[in-house]
């Protein structure tokens, strides 16, 4: 006897005649900006700030086309609401879904090659343990410089980075010219984009270095945390100024370089935290045309220092105050911005993502960046290694011996991709703000003892939410603002 199945309907059956006041909700969340406004946002980040109550008028079906036109008209073309139930842009909304994820296409491009964990900084938030001697046992061996070529070339991203951190990079420059030459040669047989960047305090930097730079494309990217006396402070150099230094470093570089060949990280420590616009004018005055307001990491050392705790609260007190300051610049004329802003303000009002490690989702950890120590273990990030410089490794993916597959996809890759992406974490999946943010599994482990992590007491999510409702505060309130960091999006870093 044959089994029953029961059929759906033919759709004529059910009745989807509308009136006025009937439409179908597409997928959006929302959130309260203030105590006047409200934020709605569809799946492909485009949003619109409403009176506060809208959402709920939205949802109950008391939007009216003919006496609520605008409003009407805007849910609309902005894929909020439906007068289908299958709306007929769907494939417009798709393809517009399918840009927002483009950084998914290609698969890792980022390799990091510690090549030495050798410095001579005393650096007191130094997220690594950094050694100052032996070179046989910090140093990375050609051997696994060859190996991490190797597993670096099989990326089928055909825009390859390699760059070299430390300790200090350069204390092994004579590694980092085998393996950019090794490196060369293997992109030019494979057709593939090779970019270079060496992560450098500058206290090594001399001609002869910059000119095999210039040979060879290199890109210098250093750190100034701000003037003399909070750079000196934060960045401890035995026996002199590390400011003067990377200073001094900065203009050879640039003038062998070239200006955008050259460019520097702040981070922020608890002494920062009352010196914004002093820090802001040091990145101005010194030429930059950006800078990046960077969190301490919860990682390595910088936990162990009390030196460098802070609240989260304490922190965008500060940023927001670098950030205004970075905004007077601009009301006087000049291009000059603030990168994390920028990064979400790219998300936020253009229909691309960035390709940004810290900020995505799936998160950029394996699929983004990827890191070779220099004693050939393999780890999903560049904080996985400062929290294994601390025994813990929970992030290592093999070594440098093990199959591509093994690395990439093996077990602890899986492990951690199952809990990558904020579309399924608790909190996140239904925070308005999830296109413009990220997920950050390492970071919630550091922090809270799980991948998955806990948004209500999360620091990343606090955050994140709060610059994003501040930046959409900012646009909605000053149009001057808004053309601004309309300005500032244009140019694509
Ligand atoms: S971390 Fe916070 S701000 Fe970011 S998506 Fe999740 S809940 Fe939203």
């Amino acid at each position: 006897m044959t089994k029953k199945t029961r059929k759906f309907r033919d759709i004529s059956n059910f009745n989807l005649q509308q009136n006025e006041n009937e439409y179908y909700l597409l997928p959006f969340k929302f959130h309260r900006l203030n105590n006047d406004k409200e934020i709605i946002v569809n799946e492909v980040g485009d949003y619109l700030t409403l009176p506060n109550g809208t959402v709920e008028k939205i949802i109950k079906r008391e939007i009216n086309k003919i006496k609520d036109t605008d409003l009407y008209g805007d849910l609309i073309s902005n894929f909020f609401i439906s007068e289908e139930v299958i709306s007929p842009l769907i494939d417009v909304l798709a393809t517009r879904y399918r840009t927002k994820k483009l950084f998914l296409n290609y698969f890792t491009g980022l390799h990091i090659f510690v090549i030495s964990l050798r410095c001579e900084h005393t650096c007191h938030y130094c997220q690594v343990s950094r050694v100052t001697q032996n070179k046989d046992l910090y140093d990375m061996s050609l051997l696994n410089i060859d190996k991490g070529i190797d597993i670096m070339f099989k990326s089928p991203n055909p825009h390859i980075t390699m760059e070299f951190q430390g300790g200090e990079a350069l204390l092994a420059f004579d590694n980092i010219k085998y393996a950019v030459e090794k490196a060369e040669k293997i992109a030019q047989e494979k057709g593939k984009i090779l970019s270079k960047v060496i992560c450098t305090n500058l206290a090594l930097i001399n001609e002869d270095i910059l000119e095999y730079c210039k040979e060879h494309d290199i890109l210098i990217s250093t750190s100034l945390d701000g003037p003399k006396f909070i750079h000196d402070k934060n960045r401890n150099k035995p026996n002199a100024s590390s400011y003067d230094l990377a200073i001094n470093g900065i203009n050879l570089s640039r003038e062998k370089l070239g200006f955008e060949n050259v460019s520097a990280l702040m981070t922020t420590t608890k002494l920062s935290l009352d010196y914004p616009t002093e820090i802001v004018d040091e990145y101005f005055n010194l030429g930059f045309k950006g800078i990046f307001i960077r969190n301490i990491s919860p990682y390595g050392f910088a936990l162990r220092s009390d030196k460098s705790k802070y609240e989260t609260e304490k922190f965008l007190d500060f940023y927001k105050k670098a950030l205004h300051r970075v905004l007077d610049y601009n009301f006087k004329g000049h291009f000059f911005t603030e990168d994390l802003a920028r990064i979400f303000l790219s998300k936020i009002l253009t229909p691309f993502n960035v390709g940004f490690v810290d900020l995505q989702s799936p998160a950029g950890l394996i699929n983004g960046v990827i890191v070779f120590n220099y004693d050939g273990s393999v780890y999903a990030t560049d904080e996985s290694r400062m929290l294994a410089e601390q025994k813990d490794y929970t992030f290592k993916l093999g070594t440098l011996d093990d199959d591509y597959d093994d690395l990439f996809f093996g077990e602890k890759s899986q492990e951690i991709t199952e809990i990558w992406a904020n579309e399924g974490l608790n909190g996140c999946s239904e925070c308005a703000f999830q296109q413009y943010c990220g997920a950050d599994p390492v970071h919630n482990y550091a922090t809270q003892g799980n991948m998955y992590g806990h948004r209500p007491t999360s620091d990343f999510c606090q955050k994140n939410m709060e610059i994003i409702r501040y930046l959409l505060e900012l646009m909605e309130n000053n149009e001057d603002i808004k053309k601004i960091f309309q300005g500032w999006v244009k140019v694509r870093s």
